[in-house]
């Protein structure tokens, strides 16, 4: 299988059986996310625990299949780390999707790294992070 096979594998795996899907009631904080240019939405559910991690994630949405994978991959990724490492990950994210130069990876980046072909399409990347700013913002609005 080669890595265009890969990647729509695990999209198209994600999109129609995302992980973590649902409402979250013990939910701390949650955001809602649309990009109205391709039609997609998400509403990421966090519970952050008093010493802030992550100890619950859900997501709700609708929208293309990048959009929903994407926000399902994050939230495998996202959960059970604390908030400072769930922003960095999200930095290093944005990065392999929108700067000039992919950055280093970190180990554990897993299948997250599939995303990278992404880049070529700058209007699929409002996205893929879609899921992903909405997961951030929850955090800063926690923080208060
Ligand atoms: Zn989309």
């Amino acid at each position: 299988m080669n890595l265009d096979e890969l990647y729509q594998t695990v999209i198209l795996d994600h999109a129609q059986r995302p992980r973590n899907y649902g409402e979250l009631p013990q939910a701390t904080v949650f955001v809602q996310g649309d990009n109205p240019t391709c039609g997609d939405e998400v509403t990421v559910y966090l519970k952050i625990s008093p010493d802030q991690k992550i100890e619950d994630i859900k997501f709700k949405g609708a929208g293309c299949a990048i959009s929903q994978a994407s926000t399902s991959l994050m939230t495998l990724k996202v959960k059970g780390k604390t908030c400072a490492e769930a922003l960095a990950l999200n930095d290093v994210f944005h990065d392999m999707l929108a700067a000039p130069e992919v950055p280093p990876l970190p180990p554990g980046f897993g299948d997250l790294k599939l995303l990278e072909g992404v880049r070529k399409f700058p209007q699929r990347v409002k996205c893929a992070t879609l899921g992903w700013n909405a997961m951030k913002q929850a955090i800063l609005e926690a923080r208060g």
